[in-house]
């Protein structure tokens, strides 16, 4: 029988709840319409193939073509998605051991943001700018193109700024820099630190 193998994550958070940072029409078409579409996808793609009944974590090692392409999509979105609260709440800044690794790693939080926000603006085309952990648990910043995932190099993956342009056009147009500067004031730091700590 065929069923919905892969399904879209629930937000933890309303549609208009990232305003004005994220507009709910930016997550009407980049939640609601491109995830889903990877989601249908997918489910179309591995049905009946060994890849249906393992997480995406391991599709994205194992696979290529069109199943990675979804899968990754699906895997970096769920990550992306689930690490923003809105911009009243109080964790928008490090705290406990991601702030410990940060400042050991990169000096401090601001050099740290300008690094990122520097590796996001210039890849160059469609894809995502990731901090990660190694497995020593060193922090590391990744450009990663269209479907990729600092996964496929070992990589525990903590935080992603997207930067295709459905995520920012409606909102930003043109002015890719100006959305990821003002990324930071959604980005959930307890997430961040639980993924870092997990
Ligand atoms: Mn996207």
């Amino acid at each position: 029988m065929l069923g919905i193998i892969f399904s879209l994550i629930a937000l933890p958070y309303s549609q208009d709840a990232l305003e004005p940072v994220i507009s709910q029409e930016t997550i009407e078409f980049h939640y609601g319409k491109h995830l889903q579409t990877y989601v249908d996808n997918l489910n179309k793609l591995v049905a009946g193939t060994e890849f249906e009944a393992m997480p995406l974590e391991e599709i994205v090692s194992k696979s290529q073509g069109g199943i990675f392409n979804n899968a990754g999509q699906i895997l970096n979105h769920n990550l992306y998605f689930m690490q923003f609260s809105p911009v009243a709440a109080e964790n928008h800044t490090p705290k406990g051991a991601i702030l410990d690794a940060i400042n050991r790693d990169f000096g401090s939080f601001d050099a740290f943001k300008a690094e990122f926000e520097q590796k996001g603006t210039t890849l160059f085309g469609s894809g995502w700018v990731w901090l990660s952990a190694d497995k020593d648990g060193k922090l590391v910043i990744t450009q990663e193109t269209n479907a990729n995932n600092p996964v496929t190099k070992g990589l525990k993956p903590l935080l992603t700024m997207d930067v295709w342009e459905h995520a920012y056009y409606i909102d930003y147009r043109n002015r890719r820099a100006a959305h990821l500067q003002a990324l930071w004031q959604i980005i959930n730091w307890d997430e961040i630190n639980r993924r870092y700590t997990e």
